[in-house]
């Protein structure tokens, strides 16, 4: 099942999104389905693009974030071996965590605003997971229970802040920097979807979540040993190697296999 977060103009709406006679809409609910039971209103709208990208050019339905992260956004640092080798790691012995805020999050075809005090910023594709019910010491075992669905996160990072500032969180937080979507996918095989990046159209990343070092039940696990997951919280699971520069008038596009294609162009913000 794949979960929409949508507007028409007004306040945010969500819907399922599904196929029939070969047509597909979004079936409007009501509420949040993060936090309460999810009912149809009857209401459909229909869907051009099953994979995301594109549909709504035409139409005043526009897809927003399928998640505002309700505390935080936790983020593996390197997790597929040959982007540890590229950034000339070692290969770590457990996973290499750090934050995003919530403010950092934009939706599909939302911009990404290059900070003025940065030269170098890059995408970086990466499997999202969505937390469903709060989570804490949770086995390995009993991780997926806690899990809602996946989405597509890109860890925009600004390279040069990255390096020159020792921590990350200037380099990974600032604002737009944590693009998510186009939906929460509910049934996703996390252990071998194809996971690939695209500037203007080139393929940057592709890569299969085979590669990660350290798999979705592990690190629900070992993050929940730190620190409470609540619902609509948001994993980044790190991402692949050719990781690389974007520029003003670029366009980003992630993609993960039985999931779909995020993508949002590149602006510069200005004094
Ligand atoms: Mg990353």
């Amino acid at each position: 099942m794949r979960i929409a977060r949508f507007t028409t103009g007004g306040d945010p709406q969500y819907g399922f999104v599904q196929k029939e006679g070969g047509k597909k809409y979004r079936a409007v609910i009501t509420g949040d389905p993060l936090f309460m039971k999810a009912n149809p209103t009857g209401e459909r709208i229909p869907l051009d693009d099953w994979d995301g990208v594109g549909e709504e050019s035409a139409s005043a339905v526009r897809l927003l974030t399928p998640v505002i992260p309700r505390s935080k956004v936790v983020c593996v640092g390197l997790n597929y071996i040959d982007h540890i080798r590229e950034m000339g790691h070692d290969e770590p012995t457990q996973p290499v965590l750090f934050l995003k805020p919530n403010t950092a999050v934009i939706g599909p075809d939302d911009p990404i605003v290059l900070p003025e005090w940065s030269d170098e910023v890059s995408y970086e594709v990466e499997l999202a997971i969505v937390i469903g019910r709060i989570c804490k010491d949770v086995s390995e075992e009993n991780a997926l229970k806690y899990v809602l669905g996946y989405t597509i996160g890109n860890d925009v990072t600004a390279r040069d802040a990255q390096r020159a500032d020792g921590q990350w969180a200037r380099a990974k937080s600032f604002d737009t920097a944590c693009p998510l979507g186009p939906w929460i996918e509910t049934d996703f095989d996390f252990e071998n979807a194809e996971i690939t990046s695209r500037v203007n159209g080139e393929v940057k990343q592709h890569s299969n979540t085979a590669q990660m070092l350290f798999n979705v039940p592990y690190l629900v696990s070992y993050i929940s040993a730190a620190m409470t997951l609540l619902p609509g919280d948001v994993i980044l699971t790190g991402t692949p190697a050719g990781v690389g520069r974007i520029d003003v008038g670029d366009v980003v596009e992630c993609e993960i296999e039985g999931i779909g294609t995020l993508r949002n162009p590149v602006l510069r913000a200005t004094a």
